[in-house]
């Protein structure tokens, strides 16, 4: 099953219910945002559905308003982080090739500097 309120054995839903400590940047009631412990850029958030989510590709038409919840919240934690005016960019890793390490769906907000390329 790849959509359940919440797992235990994972780190996302573990920062959610308070286990697991991590800094807050913004949160709603759909969605939360953390920063990146690892970060790939001066700003570098994760936005993170409330509910376990395993992947993108799970999801169906009826996950689209948390889906849209997601990027409403990746533009409020943005602007929240003072990189609304200067831009950033979205990231969601799908599976291996992506390099998806974490499998609970997030959204990456990258920023803060200018980017480099797409790879
Ligand atoms: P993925 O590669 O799955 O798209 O991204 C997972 C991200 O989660 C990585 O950028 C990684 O640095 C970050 N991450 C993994 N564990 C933790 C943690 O315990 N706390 C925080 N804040 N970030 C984490
Ligand atoms: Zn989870």
């Amino acid at each position: 099953m790849t959509q359940r309120l919440s797992d235990d054995n994972c780190i996302f839903c573990r920062i959610e219910s308070g286990v697991l400590d991590a800094e807050v940047v913004y949160q709603d009631d759909v969605c939360f945002a953390i920063r990146d412990i690892n970060p790939a850029a001066p700003v570098h958030l994760l936005v993170i559905p409330r509910k376990h989510f395993t992947y993108l590709a799970d999801l169906t038409i009826f996950d689209h308003t948390m889906l849209g919840s997601m990027f409403e919240a990746a533009v409020e934690a943005a602007s929240a982080a003072g990189i609304d005016d200067t831009g950033y960019r979205l990231v969601i890793n799908q599976g291996n090739d992506a390099g998806q390490q974490v499998a609970h769906l997030h959204l990456h907000v990258l920023g803060g500097e200018r980017l480099g390329g797409m790879r």
